[in-house]
């Protein structure tokens, strides 16, 4: 299989430098599973003072980043990332663990032409956001990962990464399958159980015996009954 493609839009790519190089997206980065490619929107500004915002018209506080350089990247990315194009917005539809699921289905199942991988592109704004002529010919989608303000889409994106990756498959080993984690299906939706590992007695408090039973029956039914 070929790998997913993430690629990331951003006028601070060096955010992206320590968080992906640590624990299962770096596995899945050495495994080829996924691939990340971070691209400074500067390298794109036909400006020649490098610049990719200017004030917004109408007036009103702060920066506005500018249509060109967003859509010529853009454009330059999707001949190589054949999958959607994502603007990080708070004014996005909600992240959620099954929107989350969808986008890695649509990804790992999408018929990829000739010369392109299949995943992501991601454009992260910031100031005051993009203009909208961006939003309207380039961007697919606009998703949120919450209903507060962030200064930039940078973290959004890592976080969209990171729950996505964890439905593409081999991401996960079998020993932390997300078909058992908190919201999924097996799960009813729900949250999921206590965990507890040794020591069995810690400041006073003591493991529940029935995880101590090695009774797969009794701990499948306090499991299920300590579902949230
Ligand atoms: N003026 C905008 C906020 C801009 S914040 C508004 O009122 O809606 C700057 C950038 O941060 C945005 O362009 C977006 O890419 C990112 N961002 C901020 N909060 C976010 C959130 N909750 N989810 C996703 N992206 C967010």
């Amino acid at each position: 299989m070929k790998a997913i493609r993430f690629d990331i839009i951003t006028i601070f790519p060096a955010i992206f430098d320590s968080y992906f190089r640590e624990g299962m997206i770096r596995k899945g980065l050495e495994r080829k599973i996924l691939e990340i490619h971070v691209h400074n929107l500067r390298d794109f500004t036909a400006d020649k003072w490098g610049k990719v915002d200017d004030i917004p018209y109408g007036g009103g506080a702060g920066m506005v980043m500018t249509p060109q350089p967003l859509y010529d990247a853009i454009k330059a990315l999707r001949k190589k990332n054949s999958g959607p194009v994502i603007y990080l917005s708070p004014k996005g539809t909600m992240l959620t663990h099954s929107k989350a699921r969808q986008l890695a289905t649509q990804i790992t199942a999408a018929a990829v032409p000739r010369g392109k991988k299949s995943g992501l592109i991601l454009v992260c704004g910031r100031y005051e956001g993009i203009d909208q002529r961006v939003i309207d010919l380039c961007i697919d989608r606009e998703i949120s990962i919450g209903k507060y303000v962030l200064t930039g889409g940078e973290l959004p994106a890592m976080v969209l990464i990171d729950a996505v990756s964890r439905f593409i498959p081999g991401i996960l080993g079998d020993e932390h399958s997300h078909q058992e984690d908190s919201f999924s299906r097996r799960l009813g939706g729900k949250k999921e159980y206590p965990h507890y590992t040794k020591p069995r007695l810690f400041k006073k408090l003591a493991v529940p015996e029935v995880l101590l039973s090695g009774h797969h029956g009794k701990i499948e039914k306090w499991r299920r009954e300590h579902l949230s």
